[in-house]
């Protein structure tokens, strides 16, 4: 080896030891006739001293910020005044005698050192990160993060190994798998005019292993998904991607959150309590206006439909539901109008409020509302209450996105990780658009077998075997028991206007392998991306992705998505419409 160990890993047991280190200059300072430069690898940086006399000296004074060199030296303690507590390398030093540039380095287009010597990196506007993301993920932020996405993922093998699960990959170049989203294409040169889809899940595949009778498969798998892009997702996402055969619901859910356990506790050092709650799709909806509920905080939404039932206020006593949210505090006029912007945004058609002074309401609607009220509902002295009266779904939906924007700005939201498991989704839903059913999780999911005969009677009334993983406000998982046998899926399939020949050319193979005798199966998958994020204390999944794409899905690094040759694509049968 060329080095003796890595500039990081210097502690004072090392003193006195001879060693050659190799890295990156942090940062250079000359200082009273020294030259001090903080040496860095990816395990940390340590000071190293040029002394006037030393034969180095002249190129040591040479280098510059984030050059290659290699130093031999010999570690020495630092006097006590001078231990560096913000580094782990703090307490020593290595006194140079020779220093070789390896590489020199143009200065980098932002400063990366700050972080590793324990302080605040500068901002930087994230366009000019991802332009030159290799200078980027220099930085110690980004060195953490992608350690932590390591060890998450070097868990989970461990975890899924212990537990009989079987690794396999499935391929990239394949058919459309519907979860709802466009499929990227990719031209078929061998055979023009034909495309591959590229997964948006491997969720077919991980069927028919089942039905190959693997048992229990896993993948961290890559999808690919053509959406607009919303504020954090990534065209190409990573999934923990899992299936199991021989199981109910409950024995999915147990050993993912057991999975999640051992994660946390292994990568973090987190006790989490088990089982996590478990609530029901249409009491998540109800009591936090959300199928993925940050539990956090409490603040939760109040039904009062039937105070207003009936009564003279038309808005409300007409409406399917009236939802109340007790701020614990007194709103200004600002805030309120602020509110009901963002009420308006998911739906409603306004927020209605009212405050209690010395025990009554005044102010907003507070004349219209009937005195029961206040034995109906909890609300203290001097707190603003909220409401929205609407549909079931645009009501709940509206006053929950209130509660989350008041969690926030009120900093009601305690830190920690609050997972839970929300269940009882319905198998469908009215798409307005389309004017027919549609599918919540995906087609393959499986009705609950109790609600099986109000499948053509009362499609909404049934339920799914489907659950949400959610953990502090997001999504990071979502899964179902499957249909396993063909006579339901080709139900299902005509139930969601999908006709048999459309059946047959989209999905026959699957139904072909359902009527080779398929175990009762089901699975999960997990975004991984996102799940990594909140471990990693960001908001952005770009910051656990070593290359992602911006939020117009352009990658800046290597300028992709780009033209191609003419050439190219003659030779995938292919022309590009013009302008004319
Ligand atoms: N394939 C599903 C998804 O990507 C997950 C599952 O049902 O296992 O959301």
């Amino acid at each position: 080896m060329r080095r003796t160990l890595y500039c990081g890993h210097l502690r004072e047991q090392h003193t006195g030891l001879k060693v050659t280190l190799e890295g990156w200059v942090n940062r250079r300072r000359d200082l009273g006739g020294l030259i001090f430069i903080d040496l860095r690898d990816r395990e940390g940086l340590v000071q190293v001293v040029v002394s006037p006399d030393a034969p180095c000296f002249a190129e040591a004074s040479r280098v510059r910020s984030e050059w290659v060199i290699r130093v031999e030296g010999v570690v020495r303690g630092r006097p006590a005044e001078q231990v560096n507590q913000k580094i782990a390398t703090g307490a020593v030093e290595v006194l140079a005698q020779n220093l070789e540039v390896l590489a020199e380095a143009r200065t980098p287009p932002f400063p990366i050192d700050a972080g590793w010597r324990g302080e605040e990196d500068q901002n930087v506007a994230e366009e000019v990160r991802l332009k030159h993301r290799v200078v980027d993920l220099r930085r110690k932020r980004l060195h953490d993060n992608l350690r932590l996405r390591h060890k998450v993922i070097a868990a989970i093998y461990r975890f899924l190994d212990a537990e009989g699960f079987i690794g396999v990959e499935t391929p990239y170049l394949t058919r459309s798998t519907p979860e709802g989203a466009r499929d990227f294409l990719v031209p078929s040169r061998l055979e023009p005019g034909h495309f591959y889809a590229l997964p948006q899940s491997p969720q077919l595949f991980k069927q028919m292993l089942m039905v190959a009778g693997y048992d229990r498969y896993f993948q961290i798998a890559r999808c690919f998904r053509d959406e607009d892009l919303r504020a954090d997702r990534q065209p190409d996402f990573t999934q923990l991607d899992m299936e199991m055969s021989f199981v109910e619901q409950e024995d999915i859910i147990e050993l993912n959150e057991r999975l999640a356990a051992y994660i946390l506790r292994e990568v973090l050092g987190v006790e989490l309590p088990l089982p996590f709650p478990r609530l029901p799709y249409a009491e998540a909806m109800n009591r936090f206006g959300s199928d993925k509920p940050d539990l956090r905080f409490g603040l939760e939404l109040q039904d009062v439909t039937e105070v207003f039932k009936g009564g003279a206020f038309r808005a409300f006593a007409e409406a399917e539901v009236v939802k109340a949210l007790a701020a614990p505090k007194a709103l200004s006029r600002k805030e309120i109008e602020e509110l009901e912007a963002l009420a308006k945004s998911k739906g409603a058609a306004g927020l209605a409020w009212a405050r209690l002074e010395n025990g009554a309401l005044t102010g907003g609607i507070a004349k219209f509302i009937p005195p029961t009220l206040l034995e109906r509902l909890t609300v203290s002295e001097g707190q603003t209450l909220l409401f929205v009266a609407g549909p079931w779904r645009k009501a709940v939906e509206s006053l929950g996105a209130v509660r989350l924007e008041l969690g926030r700005r009120l900093g009601l939201i305690e830190p920690g990780f609050k997972f839970l498991w929300v269940v009882d989704f319905p198998l469908l839903e009215w798409d307005e658009e389309a004017g027919r059913w549609t599918y919540m999780h995906h087609p393959f999911t499986s009705p609950n077998l109790e609600d099986l005969h109000l499948l053509d009677s009362q499609p909404a009334k049934v339920r799914a075997y489907a659950y949400d993983f959610v953990l502090n406000g997001s999504e990071i998982g979502g899964g179902s028991i499957r249909i396993h046998r063909r006579d339901l899926q080709e139900r299902i399939f005509a139930l969601l206007g999908i006709g048999p020949e459309e059946a047959q050319e989209k999905f026959g193979f699957l139904l072909e392998a359902l009527s080779y005798g398929a175990p009762p199966h089901g699975g999960i998958a997990w975004g991984l991306d996102r799940f990594v994020a909140h471990l990693a204390g960001e908001d952005s999944i770009r910051e656990v992705i070593a290359f992602p794409k911006n939020k117009e899905g352009k990658e800046p690094l290597t300028g992709a998505p780009a033209p191609v040759e003419e050439a190219q694509l003659e030779a995938l049968g292919l022309r590009l419409r013009g302008e004319g």
